[in-house]
């Protein structure tokens, strides 16, 4: 496609005089003028692909040279760097320490009740170094893997540094998670070591965490049988009946901050397994998602570099993603850090102890750089503008989001309250399988248009095919397919080859391209739309459309903070559309007047075929502890079906409240 660069100006004066919104928006020249990228990223990786991959693994340290970029023949397992060695926590830590930068910020960390810690590269060295050489002193060796369950604090960062340090494969599991969640992660790992903390803050209230370990880790015939040790970090100090079982519990004080700061590192291969993350399990039963090293830290590293325009030793990075995630994997670790970044790690929620929280950071601070979920975004349009309004975020100068498709009406939004109109946004399309950004404007190059991820990132190919895997005319939908290997893409499920193969790699077997799982579509201007899962997709009188779609008209209408939309089975139409919509503050029209000016609002902004067929007002949706909404679950409601599993919803009494809203 057509990569916009351009010197326009995309200040508020260029928005349309006759009270449009503006389609286009352009890099400004300033940001053109000082951007990381340029369009001839995009001439490299076009005339050679794998050279301009070698180029950006470059960007690292290697102990051993490789000497092959990609090795493809036994598709769909690929290896990337062969022959390569490295070690992926000195790449993040020490070789910045050894450039004379060990006095600069690595991690601003905010905790949740007001304490925090500066930590330099030198103090993380440090750290890393010692949780190394106790990890080393229980006997874990290459290979094994560590599962890590705590809340945003340093020493889970610390424990992610040590693990890839040693050549331990960490398998970091959300602290939100149950325990029985907790359990089927370690098992399947075979986890020997599981790292921790006494508890953890929610919403100012210390909570018991530790707890929930021992109850996953069973005890007598019931006990994880590949466990060997559990070490405590002392967090919320603040568990009087907290179990500990001789032998097996340790404290970190006592054993990690009483090691050797000082610590020898060995390289490994560029395909050692570097981590297993469990996908968030929106669509089944979540799977084990095998990284390696080499390829993995090259590109979260250029990624990191060129889609946040990083500037070493200014910029003062945020991502607002828990280390649960991949988010928080690839953009809170292993981006920011291989390339010598600041960045701030917060531990709580945007609003403890109040709605301010985040903008109170930014200022304090000086963010330079966010990113976020649309679904924060929206909850902010939720709480009002009057919040960041009352804050001085001119430190920010770039915006990001990822996790769903953003809402036209929200990518504006955040560009206007947020960014004031300076921020380019880049909205970043990724998944747990890639392990990095794949597509994703270049700020500084790209012309954005809200609610588009714009177009794949240098280096990185996709399509949008039908299902006999022809490209797709502008316009229609398709599947999103990636149809050349790329470094940091999965190279497996846990344990499951045909899993693996059957999940990612059946649907266009014959082309050999991954199949991503979401729908999207190309505009008139070859701009790429992602529009959710495929199974988002409903079919209503024969016409696809997506809930996504929907949704966005839905958020169109000034009283709606945040929509979802599914397709209930319908006896005339195959699939009838049914909303449930959440009101900003302060909208007191009656709710049948509201209700049947949102289905016009979606007449008119879509076509009449997309009209939901039934529109509820919920206090509530239920979404998953990544913040992406359950639609099978509201199917459920909405079919007047037993609802599914719930294990992985934040709070499954929404249900009551959305229930009652529709009796
Ligand atoms: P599971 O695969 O277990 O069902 P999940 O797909 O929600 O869970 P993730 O890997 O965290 O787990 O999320 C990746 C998905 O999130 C993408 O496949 C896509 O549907 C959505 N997504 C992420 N970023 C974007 C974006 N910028 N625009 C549109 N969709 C996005
Ligand atoms: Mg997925």
């Amino acid at each position: 496609m057509q990569i916009v660069s351009t010197t326009e100006s995309s200040s508020p004066a260029d928005a349309p005089e006759d009270g449009s919104v503006q389609a286009v928006y352009p890099p400004s020249p300033e940001f053109v003028a000082q951007a990381n990228a340029g369009p001839e990223l995009y001439e490299h990786a076009d005339a050679d692909r794998l050279k301009f991959w070698a180029t950006q693994a470059r960007r690292l340290d290697w102990d051993t040279d490789f000497d092959q970029v990609l090795d493809w023949p036994d598709a769909p397992f690929a290896k990337w760097f062969v022959g390569g060695k490295l070690n992926v926590a000195a790449n993040c830590v020490d070789r910045h320490v050894a450039a004379g930068k060990g006095d600069r910020v690595a991690i601003h960390w905010v905790g949740e009740p007001g304490d925090s810690r500066d930590i330099t590269y030198s103090q993380l060295l440090d750290e890393v170094s010692r949780a190394a050489n106790y990890f080393t002193s229980i006997g874990l060796e290459a290979g094994d893997r560590v599962a890590i369950y705590m809340p945003m604090v340093p020493e889970a960062i610390v424990t992610m540094l040590s693990c890839a340090r040693l050549g331990l494969t960490h398998s970091v599991v959300f602290a939100g998670f149950s325990a029985t969640a907790l359990r089927s992660r370690v098992d399947d790992a075979q986890a020997k070591l599981v790292v921790t903390t006494d508890g953890q803050f929610r919403r100012e209230k210390p909570a018991p965490l530790k707890a929930a370990v021992d109850e996953a880790l069973g005890t007598g015939d019931d006990a994880a049988e590949s466990v060997e040790h559990v070490l405590v970090v002392r967090r919320t100090n603040h568990d009087p009946d907290m179990n500990w079982v001789e032998g097996r519990d340790v404290w970190w004080d006592d054993t990690v901050a009483e090691s050797s700061p000082k610590h020898e590192y060995e390289a490994f291969d560029s395909e050692h397994p570097l981590f297993l993350l469990y996908t968030s399990g929106t669509t089944g039963k979540p799977k084990g998602i095998v990284h390696t090293s080499g390829g993995y830290l090259t590109q979260t590293s250029y990624t990191f570099h060129y889609v946040f325009d990083h500037k070493e030793g200014r910029d003062v990075f945020w991502c607002g993603a828990d280390i649960g995630w991949v988010t928080g994997h690839s953009y809170l670790v292993y981006g920011p850090l291989s390339n010598g970044a600041t960045e701030i790690i917060y531990e709580g929620t945007p609003n403890s102890p109040n709605e301010h929280r985040h903008f109170e950071v930014i200022e304090k601070y000086g963010v330079t750089t966010y990113y976020i979920a649309p679904t924060l975004i929206r909850t902010f349009m939720k709480w009002g503008r009057t919040i960041p309004d009352s804050h001085d975020l001119s430190s920010l100068r770039l915006l990001g989001s990822v996790g769903e498709p953003i809402n036209p009406e929200a990518w504006r939004w955040y560009r206007d309250v947020i960014g004031h109109n300076r921020c380019p946004i880049v909205d970043t399309w990724w998944q747990t399988e890639t392990g990095s950004a794949m597509i994703s404007p270049l700020p500084g190059v790209t012309a954005t248009k809200p609610g588009s991820a714009m177009a794949p990132l240098p280096g990185i190919s996709a399509n949008i095919v039908d299902d006999d895997g022809n490209k797709v005319a502008p316009g229609e939908q398709g599947y999103l397919v990636l149809d050349q290997p790329w470094p940091s893409m999965l190279r497996g499920i846990w344990g499951d080859d045909e899993r693996f193969k059957d999940t990612y790699w059946s649907r266009f077997a014959e082309q050999g391209w991954y199949f991503a799982g979401d729908g999207a579509r190309y505009d008139e201007d070859g701009a790429l739309w992602v529009l959710g899962r495929i199974d988002d997709v409903m079919n209503v009188s024969g016409h696809r459309i997506s809930t996504a779609e929907v949704e966005s008209a839905l958020v169109g209408h000034h009283a709606v903070a945040e929509a979802a939309v599914i397709g209930a089975t319908d006896a005339t139409t195959g699939q009838g559309i049914v909303a449930f919509v959440i009101l900003r503050e302060g909208i007191d029209t009656d709710h049948e007047t509201l209700i049947s000016e949102m289905k016009s609002h979606v007449s008119v902004d879509i076509s009449p075929i997309a009209k939901p067929r039934e529109i509820n007002i919920v206090p509530e949706l239920p979404k998953t502890r990544s913040g992406k909404i359950m639609r099978r679950l509201l199917r459920d409601v909405a079919e007047g079906n037993e609802l599914g599993d719930t294990s992985t919803l934040v709070d499954p009494t929404v249900f009551e409240a959305i229930r009652s809203q529709r009796s």
